[in-house]
């Protein structure tokens, strides 16, 4: 019935499974007939704590209930609180906040822009991007992303910007040839199919960065919040980025986008530069405060630990050629085709997601082990 009404009057853009869930509890949703799921997916690493967990219930009420929103011509605590914390956690100096990866990937350009241009002059606007890589669904966002099959009926896109394979030889040849603002990069890139950058590279986009006076924009939609086993991803490589986005986990399944600003931009965007109706509104801060006050280190190490769990069932099981990614974030390449597998895992009550070529899975943070074992037992069965 919700499967014919949604088909009727939902926009096409989306091929859903073939499951209606109606509830949630930590890592196990219910469908409308009653069957049980081990939810690996985690709304696409956004329920970093699972499905209606307590403490996020308790905060996310007592926000509602208070104040749920007042627009951004007024201060509000959830959001200077919720600034003061990232800021704290990481270093950076200012917040903006959005409502998705998309937009706070968008605030980041348009600082880039406005810094190059008020910097080095209005020719040096190019942005570098990663091929492979994924950085949203607006035209801004869409030019940096840097896989075409995204792009096909779209044109043209925001021009503006290149992507170049993830190679210290090509990002220096691109940086000789084109006028650039910044280089934009996902730590481990997720949607182009859970592929980890090398250090080496990352550390040599800091250095390329400096020499020229271009930005190092990271985006940290889905690697970010814990997510790859650190607070933020770029934390594993003794670099400090200039601009950070990030979105999906911070608010545990509310939306939020937050953009990082690091000393050296904060005050690029002045008064009227860029807004958000509900960027930074208080029931999603509120939720995002519950959430990065759970991530410490004690935490983050238990979300190695169960990647190292992952690893260590997954590698050298029959049918699975390999496995990669960080923390949570994990590419399973499978004999048989990664669709496949996910549809065989759905009818056996274990929720997965693709990418690309692989088989993905971003559970929730606090996964209990033998919930991921049962669920992993399960994957490798299919994949044989
Ligand atoms: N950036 C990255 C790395 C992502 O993985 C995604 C979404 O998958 C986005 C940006 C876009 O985020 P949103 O769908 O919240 O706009």
């Amino acid at each position: 019935m919700i499967k014919e009404i949604d088909k009727q009057f939902v926009a096409n853009t989306y091929n859903r499974f073939d499951a209606e869930l109606v509830s949630g509890k930590g890592s196990i949703f219910v469908d409308a007939q009653g069957k049980e799921y081990i939810d690996l997916g985690s709304g696409i690493g956004v329920t970093a704590f699972g499905a209606c967990d307590e403490k996020w219930i308790e905060a996310v009420c007592k926000q509602a209930s208070t104040l749920q929103h007042t627009s951004n011509l007024y201060y509000t605590e959830p959001c200077a609180r919720l600034a003061q914390m990232l800021c704290e956690k990481t270093g950076f100096s200012k917040v903006f906040f959005s409502n998705s990866g998309a937009e706070a990937n968008e605030c980041a350009i348009k600082v880039a822009r406005k810094y190059a241009c008020e910097q080095k002059g209005k020719e040096y606007y190019t942005i570098i991007t990663l091929n492979n890589s994924f950085h949203g669904r607006t035209l801004t966002t869409l030019a940096a992303t840097g896989q075409d099959c995204f792009h096909t009926h779209f044109n043209p896109l925001t021009p503006g910007f290149v992507s170049i394979d993830a190679s210290i030889e090509t990002l220096e040849a691109a940086v000789s040839k084109y006028k650039a603002a910044a280089v934009m990069l996902e730590c481990v890139q997720g949607e182009g199919g859970v592929i980890p950058l090398s250090e080496e590279f990352v550390k040599a986009v800091r250095t390329l960065c400096d020499e020229h006076n271009m930005l190092m924009i990271i985006d940290e939609v889905q690697t970010g919040n814990g997510r790859c086993g650190e607070l933020y991803a770029y934390q594993s490589f003794d670099i400090m980025p200039d601009v950070v986005s990030t979105a999906k986990g911070l608010a545990g399944g509310l939306p939020l986008g937050a953009t990082m600003l690091s000393k050296k931009v904060e005050n690029v965007l002045g008064f009227g530069d860029h807004g958000s109706t509900f960027g930074g509104n208080p029931v999603s801060c509120a939720a995002a405060i519950s959430v990065l006050e759970r991530l410490d280190r004690e935490f983050l190490d238990c979300v190695q630990k169960k990647s190292k769990l992952v690893f260590d069932t997954l590698l050298g099981s029959e049918g699975i050629i390999s496995v990669t990614g960080k923390g949570l974030m994990l590419g399973i390449k499978t004999q048989k085709p990664a669709s496949e597998v996910v549809k065989a895992c759905l009818a056996d009550g274990v929720l997965c997601l693709t990418a690309k070529d692989k088989v993905r899975l971003l559970p929730a943070l606090n996964i209990p082990d033998e919930t991921l074992k049962k669920a992993l037992e399960i994957i490798k069965k299919n994949c044989k």
